[in-house]
């Protein structure tokens, strides 16, 4: 078995490494270092928690450890999808260089760009950025990257959803033809592939297999669950978490729980809030301290459960994470095995429950498709719950009888949840090219609504334009000529 002193690693490095307690190199560092220590491009298939990161940062801090930074021109370049990640990267960098003199900026948004500027000034040898932020700096003609003889493109398939390839192929164009290209992906899109076939050169590529498929360590299962009204699907849906959370009892020790959408982060958290759980969200709308607060919270112990979306959350590394909750399928089959991948690290035991409603079966097969295996369905807890006693004056009015254009808002709910439902409407899809494409940009776009649209058969959307003719024909619409609704005997006499 290769070990960390075989690598040819710089001595006061692996002096970090062994007080940071490995013994041993990952499969991805085993692979990655050396040809990257010998100068060669290297493209690592393997997603978080497989050690990638310092398969990149130790060699680099090797190869850095020589020379010295020249003002405004930053040595080598990380460029990362997420603030989250790029600070972990950072941190990183601080854990193995801690022997060696190397000067490091992180630019990413939510920071003052003066501080950041000083530091450039100064001259560093690692910049670890996001890249709508680095070409923010490059463009105000802070920064130049024709000294970056090492570049890094960390969770290339994530920058790919996020928008980030026409900024990343612009940022390989501004540094110098001769650099050495570091390139991770946890998925080889053919997008992904066109980019390593144009700006990697001869790279030795790396295949770690995907953790889901093999990580039999985290136990899988989903409750399938089916509103017992479609007005009440989200506050049923948020009563089966805090069942399926309660269930587990103090085997939860912590739990990552994600939404699909920025909107439900907010509003599940508020939930379990509520409802006396310890919880707090984590998105990308929401400013930089407060992020850093929540996740610190949340890897020391002080906070039990996070609500994330997928953005904020890939990538963390949070060594101890008892369960993960699935409140929606995600959309995209490698989120799920990127959501599992946060429980079960390191060897340790985890669970993964999800949530399915009907519409998302089709999401759930491709799942399954991919991680080539059936997850076990789970009972669901409420249906021994019902039926649920509600106040007269409290239930919500029929779809059929409310008025199509009155906000669905307004309904009366249940009151624990009232004010949290008050804020359920249309909500705004994170990410997949649909949100604004960086947070980190100077100049955000506002977010799209991406809500998923009516379908024609709804039934909010049709009950009263039938009550106001009195006589509507199904599959007519509105636009029905008068005479269908008239007997033959009226059409003969009109
Ligand atoms: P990463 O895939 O870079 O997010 O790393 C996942 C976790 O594995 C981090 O907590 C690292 O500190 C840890 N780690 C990285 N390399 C090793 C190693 N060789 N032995 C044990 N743990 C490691």
């Amino acid at each position: 078995m290769t070990k960390f002193s075989d690598l040819n690693l710089n001595p006061k490095v692996l002096k970090a490494v062994e007080e940071a307690g490995y013994e041993t190199p990952t499969p991805i560092q085993a692979g990655a270092i050396p040809p990257a220590l010998e100068g060669r491009d290297v493209l690592g298939i393997a997603q978080t928690g497989t050690g990638k990161t310092a398969s990149f940062t130790l060699p680099m801090i090797t190869l850095l450890a020589r020379g010295r930074a020249r003002a405004r021109m930053p040595r080598s370049l990380v460029l990362c999808p997420t603030r989250e990640l790029a600070a972990q990267v950072a941190e990183n960098f601080d854990t193995y260089a801690k022997h060696v003199k190397l000067t490091k900026a992180l630019l990413i948004g939510g920071v003052s760009f003066k501080e950041q500027d000083q530091l450039i000034d100064k001259g560093v040898d690692v910049l670890i950025a996001t890249p709508g932020r680095l070409l923010d700096h490059f463009e105000r003609g802070k920064l130049l990257l024709t000294g970056v003889q090492i570049m890094v493109v960390d969770e290339a398939d994530r920058m790919l959803d996020m928008g980030f390839i026409p900024d990343i192929e612009r940022i390989f164009s501004l540094t110098p033809f001769t650099r050495q290209t570091l390139f991770f992906s946890a998925t080889m899109a053919p997008e992904i592939e066109r980019i390593t076939n144009t700006f990697l050169s001869a790279p030795e590529r790396i295949e770690i297999a995907r953790q889901a498929t093999t990580a039999e360590n985290i136990e899988q299962g989903v409750v399938m669950f089916k509103a017992s009204r479609k007005d009440r699907e989200a506050s049923e849906k948020r009563k089966l978490l805090r069942m399926m959370i309660d269930a587990e009892g103090e085997k939860c020790t912590n739990a990552i729980i994600f939404c699909n959408r920025k909107t439900d982060v907010d509003i599940v958290a508020k939930s379990l809030k509520k409802y006396g759980y310890d919880a707090a969200p984590i998105h990308g709308d929401l400013d930089q301290s407060q992020r850093t607060r929540t996740l610190d919270g949340f890897r020391e112990g002080s906070l039990r459960f996070l609500v994330a979306s997928d953005v904020a959350a890939r990538g963390l590394d949070v060594p101890s994470v008892s369960h993960v909750f699935n409140f929606d399928v995600p959309s995209h089959a490698e989120d799920y095995v990127h959501r599992i991948g946060r429980t079960g690290r390191a060897g340790r035991d985890g669970k993964a429950m999800m949530i399915c409603v009907p519409r998302d079966e089709k999401n759930l097969e491709s799942i399954e498709r991919l991680v080539q295996k059936e997850i076990p369905r789970l009972d669901n807890p409420l249906k021994s719950d019902r039926p649920e006693a509600e106040p007269e004056a409290e239930r919500a009015p029929r779809p059929e009888r409310r008025s199509a254009a009155k906000p669905a808002a307004k309904r009366v709910e249940k009151p624990a949840e009232q004010q949290v439902e008050q804020q359920i409407e249309t909500p705004a899809e994170e990410t997949r090219g649909a949100a604004p494409r960086d947070e980190d940009r100077s100049t955000s776009r506002p977010p799209r609504d991406t809500g998923a649209p009516r379908r024609r058969g709804d039934r909010g959307d049709r009950g009263d334009r039938g009550d106001k003719k009195g006589n509507n024909v199904v599959g007519m619409g509105d636009h029905m000529p008068s005479f269908i609704a008239l007997s033959f005997e009226e059409r003969r006499a009109g």
